[in-house]
């Protein structure tokens, strides 16, 4: 077959060459060996991932658990930072938690203080910058629309959840803050990371709590 630099230099010969010279298109699942190469790659790489995932959830769990001895609902977050080269998308460094907090709504008595809110905080006085890109949020229950729609402001390139929420989760629940084509920037969103330890702390939260208020009542069932 011909150069193609040949053709390019010579606009009436590619008449000639198409009439001569069918276009074989080889598919790249042809060859099985490598295409099963490729797929254990693949998942190798997406169970690496989960690990990672599940690794960085246990450590938000751990600030729920703060949060819930000091009264506040379980809800805890870490923010991973993870400097990746654009062209390539190749890793530029090893990641590393940033940020870690939990809800401390009543302690500061704010509408601000979500766990997730308060580390993209962090995060930022820790890059001194107020874009997160390249950076993870893990967060033990799905963000509502405030912090959602923080993520959205701070560029943020993912986020990981626990527990989805039905009466505020705005990562695909009731809003999806993350995938809305309108915005000016999307993330990726994994959720159901760690989801049951997520959810039965919350419910042991509530269930302890409704106790303390009416002690004589019967155990509710979950
Ligand atoms: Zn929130």
């Amino acid at each position: 077959m011909p150069q193609k630099g040949i053709w390019g230099s010579n606009p009436h010969s590619s008449a000639s060459f198409e009439k001569d010279s069918p276009t074989v298109i080889v598919p790249v699942t042809q060859n099985p060996t490598a295409e099963a190469q490729r797929s254990a790659a693949g998942s190798a790489d997406e169970e690496a991932r989960r690990q990672a995932d599940e690794a960085y959830m246990a450590l938000a769990l751990e600030e729920a658990r703060l949060a819930a001895d000091a009264g506040e609902v379980p809800i805890g977050a870490v923010v991973v930072h993870h400097p990746t080269d654009r062209s390539t998308r190749r890793p530029l460094a090893e990641p590393r938690v940033i940020a870690r907090a939990h809800n401390l709504r009543e302690t500061l008595n704010s509408p601000s203080a979500h766990a997730e809110f308060l580390a993209m905080q962090q995060a930022s006085e820790a890059l001194g910058a107020w874009r997160l890109a390249d950076c993870t949020v893990y967060v033990t229950l799905e963000p509502c629309i405030m912090c959602a729609g923080l993520m959205h402001q701070a560029r943020v390139s993912r986020c990981v959840y626990g527990a989805p929420d039905p009466k505020a989760g705005a990562c695909g629940t009731l809003y999806a803050i993350n995938a809305d084509e309108r915005l000016n920037h999307r993330f990726e969103v994994t959720p159901g990371v760690l989801e049951d330890q997520s959810r039965s702390l919350l419910q042991g939260f509530f269930a302890t709590r409704r106790k303390a208020k009416h002690p004589d009542q019967p155990e509710q069932p979950q």
